[in-house]
């Protein structure tokens, strides 16, 4: 690792600072939950012990070349250690999710006492050290078994089993879980593993790019979609039935959301963004609120489109108490047929929205330039169109070559940006509640395997131990969350002492 200079880390502090206003923790009201998130099968490892069955993401993994999550962070085993780590740093929540096939390794029936205890003794840990549990129930491992048997989210079989797997969740684990998400970043998760074939059980129509073994990129992902909608529904209803007046929780939907801008002040491209965020926001955001899709979407997809039934969209609408918000990067949206964002396939969910994305933070899918205002942008769409719905901001980060550097000042840059963009939205009148660091240790990636990491901890994944380092981000985390460090008013020397105190590669 090459030491930095203070003139350069002076120079990159007032650059990065130059378009935000200060602020400290202190600014945000005390209720407001600053944390970290990761998920089962990118932190936990231990793929095969204790009774857990493969879920697809280790069928899709294995299939690639880009590693896998079978030891992963080894959190399965360090959880304590982790925790600790959390605590020390001052983190208030942390965001996991349960993997379905270490609770219940069949996807439904017996559950898994080992994968049972180790829920619980996680979240013992987490409030023993007084940090908040937030529970995702599906972060993309759905039950390899339930693939094979009929398919997954394209049938709605998937419905019964997912509600049954969450019914185990609420009552095993909700007398200590306050925040329930049922479906992480539910729209690209339909559109890419279901339509470009780039995430678990990786689905698409044949092409020249990716071979996939399965599917219809111009269906599946709005069958999977509709899917979900009402998966989460029904989990959503059976948790307010039977659970909620006793454990006092309440229970969201996530959704991922680009900022959406135009290229350009003409009409086109105003009208392209509106469609855009139809496409991107309202497919799941119009049900959730209102009970149906967009007009512009049942417009364009005509009978591909699944239609909701009156008695679903009734149990569809009202059924998220808060939206989770999974954002990282701002695009321009202009009014010209155009490619997948996902620069592979021409076909699908990007090509139904006909608009052209061009990234405002000029950067590849890999690198995610901060653009804070994008982030505002949509919480104010959210606002003004959506009702304006509690919101947890679930996932924000940057990702930064692995092997790379601890002083990760491009991050520190990042998440300091993206937390003055949500108290500008917040003094604007949304009513977001929560903002959580994509990741709180480097994890197996979803789209990069191991070459790319958005963790504050390194983590040493050619370690057996795989050892973890504090990286500059977690120094600056914990010091706004303490109160020591002032966004603007910070300096050089501040970085600069942060910087020591975190060890080299
Ligand atoms: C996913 C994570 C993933 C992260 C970074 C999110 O959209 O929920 O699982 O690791 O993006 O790519």
């Amino acid at each position: 690792m090459k030491p930095f200079s203070q003139f350069f880390i002076f120079l990159v502090i007032v650059l990065a600072t130059s378009y935000i206003d200060a602020f400290t923790r202190n600014d945000f009201s005390e209720d407001f939950l600053f944390g970290a998130a990761t998920s089962a099968y990118q932190w936990e490892g231990a793929a095969d012990e204790d009774g857990r069955t493969p879920s697809v993401w280790d069928t899709f993994s294995h299939s690639y070349d880009t590693g896998n999550g079978d030891v992963a962070c080894d959190g399965y085993h360090q959880y304590k250690e982790d925790v600790k780590l959390m605590a020390d740093m001052g983190l208030q929540a942390f965001r996991f999710s349960i993997s379905w096939t270490r609770l219940i390794p069949n996807g439904r029936g017996p559950i898994n006492p080992k994968g049972l205890l180790f829920y619980k003794n996680l979240i013992k840990e987490l409030r023993g050290h007084g940090i908040e549990p937030h529970v995702t129930l599906y972060h993309y491992d759905l039950p390899q078994s339930l693939e094979d048997e009929y398919g997954g989210w394209i049938n709605r079989k998937i419905i019964e089993d997912f509600t049954a797997f969450a019914d185990v969740c609420f009552r095993e684990f909700g007398d200590d879980v306050k925040l329930w998400t049922t479906i992480n970043e539910a729209t690209i998760f339909a559109i890419a593993s279901y339509g470009e074939g780039v995430a678990p059980p990786g689905h698409c129509s044949p092409n020249k790019f990716i071979n996939c073994s399965t599917g219809n990129s111009s269906t599946e992902p709005y069958l999977a979609g509709h899917n979900m909608l009402l998966a989460h529904a029904s989990a959503s209803k059976l948790y307010k039935l039977k659970y909620k007046i006793k454990q006092r929780g309440s229970i969201g939907l996530s959704i991922f959301a680009f900022g959406l801008s135009p290229y350009t002040n003409s009409k086109d491209d105003e009208i392209a963004t509106q469609r855009a965020k139809a496409f991107l926001f309202g497919w799941m955001l119009k049900p959730l609120v209102f009970g149906d899709y967009p007009d512009e979407m049942k417009r364009t997809l005509g009978s591909r489109l699944p239609v909701f039934s009156e008695e679903e969209s009734e149990q569809v609408k009202g059924s998220s108490d808060f939206v989770g918000i999974i954002h990282y990067t701002t695009f321009y949206v202009t009014n010209r047929a155009s490619a997948s964002i996902f620069p592979i396939m021409n076909q699908g969910f990007f090509k139904d929205m006909g608009v052209y994305m061009i990234s405002a933070g000029n950067s590849s899918l890999f690198e995610w330039e901060a653009t804070p205002w994008g982030l505002e942008g949509v919480l104010e769409h959210l606002k003004q169109s959506y009702n304006n719905p509690p919101i947890y901001i679930l996932e924000n980060g940057k990702p930064m070559k692995h092997d790379s550097m601890l002083q990760d000042i491009p991050r520190v840059e990042y998440i300091q940006g993206y937390i003055g963009a949500v108290l500008n939205a917040i003094k604007n009148g949304s009513d977001t509640r929560g903002y959580f660091v994509w990741s709180m240790i480097d994890v197996y990636e979803l789209l990069s395997g191991y070459t790319t990491s958005f963790g504050m901890y390194y983590v040493n994944f050619s370690d057996p131990g795989r050892k973890r380092s504090p990286k500059l981000s977690a120094s600056w985390y914990s010091g706004f969350l303490n109160g020591t460090i002032d966004v603007v008013s910070q300096d050089s020397t501040q970085l600069q002492s942060n910087f020591s105190a975190s060890s080299s590669l």
